[in-house]
C-alpha cells in the first residue's frame, strides 16, 4: 500500500528535551517569565512599585493553570499571547493603569517568544531526525506534515528553522495557530487538507507520535499509527491499547513503513 502522507508530532517524537524532568521544565518557564517581565518593565507597561508586579505574577500563574486545565478538558488551545493579554486585562480591571496602545499583537508575540525562549534552548532534534526527514523528502508523492500541541507557533517555527528542518515539511500546524489540540479530529483533517489530501486519503497516511493524544486522535480519523516509545514517563500518562499500533524505538524506523 502506497503511503501518501506522513505526519509527525514534535516533542519527544522528532525532538527531545535535554535531561528532562518536571522540575527543569517548570524552571524554564520561571526563567522565561522573568525575561518577559523585563521587557514589560522596559516598555513601562509594568512598574516595579507597590503591589503591581506581585499581582501581575499571581494573575499570570492563576490564569496559566486555568487555561491548562481548560485545554486538557476541552481540547481548545489557549495561546501564550492570549495568556499575556488576559493577564494584563485583569490587572487593568484591578485598577492598575495599563497603556492599551502598547499592548499590540507584535508586543504580545514578543512576550510569548521570550516566555518560551528558555524552553527553546532545551529542545534538540534526535540523532536520526534530520536523516529521516531528508530521506522521506526525497520520496516522490509523499507529503510530510507536522502537528504540535504547543501554545506558541513561533517557538516551533524557530526550532525547525534553527535546525534547518523547515523545508522538509509541506505543512506545519500548531494548536496555537489552529485553536484545537490533538486528539481533536479537526486538527488532523485540517492538516491533511493543507497537505493536499482528503479524508479518504487518511488510511494511506501515517501519524507518528509519542503519546495518546497523537495516536488516539489519528486512529479516530482513520490514519495508520506509529508510537515512538519514550524513555521518560510523563505524569498521568495514558496507556494506549490499540491492536493496529506499531511501536518504534528510534525515529528512523519509520522508513521501514514507507514503500
Ligand atoms: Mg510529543
Amino acid at each position: 500500500m502506497k503511503v501518501r502522507g506522513i505526519i509527525f508530532d514534535f516533542g519527544f517524537t522528532l525532538f527531545h528535551f535535554k535531561n528532562v524532568s518536571m522540575k527543569k521544565y517548570f524552571d524554564c518557564f520561571r526563567r522565561g517569565l522573568s525575561k518577559s517581565i523585563k521587557i514589560l518593565k522596559q516598555e513601562k507597561v509594568l512598574e516595579d512599585k507597590g503591589q503591581m508586579m506581585e499581582d501581575f505574577i499571581t494573575i499570570f500563574n492563576k490564569k496559566r493553570a486555568t487555561y491548562f486545565k481548560q485545554a486538557m478538558k476541552t481540547k481548545n488551545e489557549f495561546p501564550t499571547t492570549l495568556l499575556f493579554k488576559t493577564t494584563l486585562d485583569q490587572l487593568k480591571e484591578k485598577g492598575y493603569e495599563i497603556q492599551e496602545e502598547k499592548i499590540k499583537n507584535n508586543f504580545l508575540e514578543k512576550l510569548a517568544e521570550l516566555y518560551h525562549s528558555c524552553e527553546e534552548e532545551e529542545w534538540k532534534p534526535d540523532e536520526k531526525t534530520k536523516f529521516t526527514l531528508e530521506t522521506l523528502s526525497k520520496i516522490s508523492n509523499l507529503k510530510i506534515g507536522l502537528i504540535s500541541n504547543h501554545p506558541n507557533h513561533k517557538t516551533i517555527k524557530n526550532l525547525l528553522r534553527d535546525n534547518e528542518m523547515n523545508d522538509y515539511f509541506d505543512v506545519i500546524v500548531t494548536s496555537a495557530k489552529f485553536g484545537k489540540r490533538k486528539p481533536n479530529s479537526d486538527i488532523f483533517f485540517h492538516t491533511l487538507k493543507r497537505m493536499g489530501l482528503t479524508k479518504n486519503d487518511a488510511e494511506y497516511c501515517i501519524m507518528v507520535g509519542d503519546e495518546a493524544a497523537d495516536i488516539v486522535g489519528a486512529n479516530r480519523v482513520g490514519m495508520q499509527i506509529i508510537l515512538k516509545e519514550r524513555d521518560y514517563e510523563f505524569p498521568y500518562e495514558k496507556e494506549i491499547n490499540l491492536p493496529n499500533l506499531t511501536r518504534i524505538k528510534s525515529i528512523e524506523e519509520v522508513l521501514q513503513y514507507i514503500d
